[in-house]
């Protein structure tokens, strides 16, 4: 159903531009309502015959949390996941997963800090209620993006039913493993999505079964996000639903090799079902508190992450841009790979819709996106790295719990306190400094 809270003053559009977006997932979507709330029509290509999310649940930052209310969708997704105002800023505290779960560190919380964990079902339907069904058409499986052969300097992409659209700009948010990056990057899609060397087992649990099974729980897990450290694993738990789900990744990372150095077979499945057995197989000589949340799954889900490495040289090519995972595809240990593909559908939103922008000055427009969103992205990327290195006793101040607590201090912060409009800001000024924009 269509919002029934209309965001969009009816106008006439900023500027004639003609904009085709590939993909409908969280980013694909968020461009498309933004752009439609700026008074834009782009329209969006989605290969599914429907739009779809795999995987359980997914923490909103609140830098992601600050777009979303922009382009209103907040007060959908707090009523639809049934989050009450004093989860919207949560803080995850970290334990120790061996022994008596040693608190390790509880940051400071604070209306600037924090994130929520909603089911992914429910994000993906709040987006969906905002988007215009007449912008979106599905069974539209993207191959390539050709020239017109006229003067118009506009853009053909081409459809797997043999059927083609024309654009002024075509964003491509159609994920790690979308086509079309290596025309814009002149990378081998081969040579660019990589092995993480990181395995999460992803599942869901009952808290009533928890509580259930559990008297004598020393941590907080049934009410807050926690994440339990130890040596080469750690696990992530997050209250979803209100907190009558509880969402467990319990990751292996092999930190003994070079993101990129262990090739998978093309034909080995990076999503398994596996057995609870297997999860508490490998989490063995945890504490009460993690193996009585792993004891109480039912289905459980085994990925092989991949990333995209080395990180691209750039998100554009004259009227074709990258955005959300086909750009910067990271490792899930900050929870913050939608955000970023998020704050680069913002920005490309603000700046296509600006009045400014012509058929002309858009490669420029473009060529600015991607040098204030690829530094910030792949700097994310490089903190989530770390991050993953320090939950597993990797990080830069050693295994002790004094060093991990360093490692962890502040680690969110440069993510959540990135201001909605911060990007925006410095894209004009890089506009109006080469003259493109007065
Ligand atoms: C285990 C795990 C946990 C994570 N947890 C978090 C978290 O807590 N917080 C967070 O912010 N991020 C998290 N992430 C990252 C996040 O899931 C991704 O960054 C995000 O989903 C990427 O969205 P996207 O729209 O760019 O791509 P996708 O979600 O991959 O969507 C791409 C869309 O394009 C479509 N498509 C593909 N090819 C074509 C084509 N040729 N033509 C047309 N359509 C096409 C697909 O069908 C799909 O709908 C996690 C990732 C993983 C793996």
């Amino acid at each position: 159903m269509f919002s029934t809270k209309p965001q969009v003053p009816s106008r006439n559009p900023p500027n004639d531009l003609k904009i085709v977006i590939v993909g409908g997932g969280v980013c694909g979507l968020v461009c498309c309502i933004a752009l439609k709330q700026f008074g834009m029509e782009a329209h969006l290509y989605e290969a599914a015959a429907k739009f779809g999310e795999i995987g359980a649940a997914i923490g909103i930052g609140n830098n992601t949390a600050n777009i979303l209310d922009k382009i209103g969708v907040l007060d959908t997704l707090f009523a639809k996941a049934d989050i009450p105002p004093q989860a919207r800023h949560s803080m995850v505290t970290f334990y120790d997963g061996e022994g008596d779960h040693e608190a390790i560190y509880d940051p400071p919380s604070g209306p600037a800090e924090g994130s929520f964990g909603v089911t992914r079902t429910v994000f993906l339907d709040s987006l969906v209620d905002h988007v215009d069904p007449k912008l979106t058409h599905f069974n539209k499986r993207f191959t390539k993006v050709t020239q017109v052969t006229s003067d118009s300097g506009r853009q053909v992409v081409h459809f797997a039913d043999g059927t083609t659209v024309e654009a002024d700009v075509v964003l491509l948010a159609n994920g790690i493993r979308g086509a079309g990056r290596d025309v814009v990057t002149g990378v081998d899609p081969k040579k660019s999505v990589v092995f993480a060397n990181t395995v999460y087992y992803r599942a869901l649990a009952h808290s009533g079964a928890i509580k259930e099974a559990a008297l004598d729980l020393k941590t907080d897990i049934l009410k807050r996000a926690c994440i339990f450290m130890g040596t080469n694993k750690h696990a992530v738990i997050v209250p979803v639903a209100g907190g009558t789900l509880i969402n467990i990744s319990a990751v292996l990372i092999d930190n003994s090799v070079k993101v990129g150095e262990v090739e998978l077979a093309d034909d080995e499945p990076r999503v398994v079902q596996t057995t609870k057995d297997e999860l508490l197989k490998n989490f063995e000589e945890w504490g009460n508190d993690a193996r009585i949340i792993m004891g109480s799954v039912e289905t459980v889900n085994k990925w092989l992450v991949e990333v995209l490495h080395p990180s691209l040289e750039t998100y554009v090519k004259g009227k074709v841009a990258l955005l959300g995972d086909a750009a910067h595809a990271m490792a899930p240990h900050l929870g913050a790979g939608a955000g970023q593909g998020i704050e680069d559908a913002y920005l490309l939103a603000q700046l296509l819709s600006d009045p400014q922008t012509t058929k002309a000055n858009v490669e420029a427009v473009l060529k600015t996106y991607d040098a204030v969103r690829r530094p910030r992205a792949q700097a994310v990327w490089e903190a989530t790295q770390r991050a993953g290195r320090t939950y597993e006793g990797h990080g830069n101040s050693g295994n002790s719990a004094e060093g991990r607590r360093r490692d962890l201090e502040g680690q969110w912060a440069f993510i959540w306190h990135h201001g909605v409009n911060d990007d925006r800001d410095i894209a004009l000024k890089l506009l109006r400094g080469q003259g493109v924009f007065l």
